[in-house]
């Protein structure tokens, strides 16, 4: 987690950015959660460790964080606002269940192959992946089962 937070840390450092208190607090909020905060959460988490900083400089740094790779957008649950997560090593999976809504995390990736396939062929440079299976978990496929 410490180690985390330094390459994070680092990396803002690496893009010429300053370590402002309102960008260190919002990355301080994130890690806490350990991602998967919706703007308003991460503005209310930031509120109650300094109510200093204001709304604005929260959203600046959240965009700033997306720019950077360091947190991505996702919209699990189809709920309009965002819910960010956090890009540990520049990748972040998902599997959702397209039933009951449930998010099963995995860190097994094999991607590495790919994105080089993809950075040669098509001159990117890549930065990192958010991943998303969807499907049916465990429970949800034993309901399915039951119920034919
Ligand atoms: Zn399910
Ligand atoms: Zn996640
Ligand atoms: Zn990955």
């Amino acid at each position: 987690m410490l180690e985390e937070s330094n390459s994070r840390i680092e990396r803002l450092r690496n893009t010429g950015h300053k370590l402002t208190n309102a960008r260190l607090t919002v990355l301080r909020a994130l890690e806490n959660h350990d991602g998967h905060m919706t703007s308003t959460d991460v503005l209310e988490a930031v509120t109650r460790m300094d109510p200093e900083i204001g709304r604005a400089s929260v959203f600046r740094a959240l965009d700033l964080f997306t720019q950077l790779s360091i947190i991505r957008p996702t919209y699990i649950d189809s709920s309009v606002t965002p819910t960010y997560v956090l890009m540990p090593g520049g990748h972040h999976h998902h599997i959702i269940c397209t039933n009951c809504n449930r998010v099963i995390e995995f860190e097994e990736c094999k991607l590495d192959q790919l994105e080089a396939e993809l950075e040669r062929k098509l001159h990117v440079r890549l930065t990192g992946h958010l991943l998303e299976f969807y499907g049916l978990c465990e429970s949800c496929q034993d309901r399915a089962k039951s119920d034919s």
